[in-house]
């Protein structure tokens, strides 16, 4: 049983939908305050009231230094303070490389690489005046440790979220703040529902636990790794997959039997 974060503030970009709404829900369930972000007030707002009186949305686009100062500044008017940080909001458009544009590129990094940066910046002066801090980023195993075609930009921006994260724990380490990672496999989310049963079916059967994680899954993680039980760890990465990543061939996954 982990101690209590209640009463704590965590802000989660990218909560409006998909793993960061099951973080933000989950962290609501554990009684911190929670600050939902996305770009959209609306979407925000409503994942924010399902959590409850303890919640609230802001609309920030946290590719622009803008809109972390504009996130980082509504946590501290609503709640006081900012203990917390789950750097998730990322996009993931499909481009072949014989395709990509440079423009396009550059759009997948500052979405999802340039906003780490500019999130944990944001929150850095509000975590250094409170003595301590937790930073965690949703990367991927797309980039850090595999490879899917069309998703070049992506995990050059999956894996640079890692480099970011072993510089910045070093940096970090005196001020008492911790940046760590976890890295989803395939997750169930709104999005990846839509794709139809037989697109699902096709990614359970290349994972050994033969069904995708849940959002719920990838929250725990990131609950652990905001824990007081987790002051001792930094610049690490958990992998939550149900052994996506083991498999060295589709024979191993034949072997395994039932
Ligand atoms: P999703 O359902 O598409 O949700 C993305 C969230 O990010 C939305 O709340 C979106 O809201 C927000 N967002 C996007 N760009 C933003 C920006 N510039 N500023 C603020 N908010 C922004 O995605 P997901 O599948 O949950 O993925 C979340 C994270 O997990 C991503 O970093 C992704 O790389 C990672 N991941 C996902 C999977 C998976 O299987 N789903 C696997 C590995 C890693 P708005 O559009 O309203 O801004």
């Amino acid at each position: 049983m982990l101690k209590s974060l209640q009463g704590k503030t965590v802000i989660v970009t990218g909560g409006s939908r998909g793993i960061g709404r099951g973080i933000a829900r989950r962290f609501g369930q554990a009684g911190l305050n929670v600050l939902v972000v996305s770009r959209h007030q609306a979407d925000a707002d409503k994942v924010a009231a399902e959590i409850g009186p303890h919640a609230a949305g802001c609309a920030a686009d946290v590719s622009t230094p803008e809109g972390c100062a504009a996130m980082a500044e509504a946590a501290l008017a609503r709640f006081g303070g900012i203990d917390i940080l789950c750097a998730n909001a990322g996009i993931f458009p499909e481009a072949k490389l014989t395709e990509m544009t440079p423009a396009q590129f550059d759009h997948v990094i500052n979405a999802n690489l340039r906003s780490t940066f500019l999130s944990v910046s944001a929150v850095l002066p509000a975590m250094t005046k409170a003595g301590s801090g937790r930073i965690v980023l949703t990367s991927s195993i797309t980039g850090p440790i595999t490879g899917y075609p069309g998703w070049s930009h992506y995990g050059a921006s999956k894996a640079g979220q890692l480099g970011f994260m072993r510089t910045a724990a070093i940096e970090l380490a005196p001020r008492k703040i911790t940046v760590n990672a976890v890295l989803p496999g395939n997750i169930l989310t709104e999005g990846l529902e839509g794709m139809g049963a037989d697109y699902i079916a096709k990614m359970e059967a290349s994972i050994p636990m033969k069904r995708l994680g849940s959002v719920e899954d990838i929250a725990n993680a990131a609950l652990f790794l905001a824990s007081e039980e987790a002051a001792y760890i930094t610049g690490q990465t958990i992998t939550v997959d149900g052994g996506q990543i083991l498999p060295e061939s589709l024979g191993a996954l034949e072997a395994m039997g039932s």
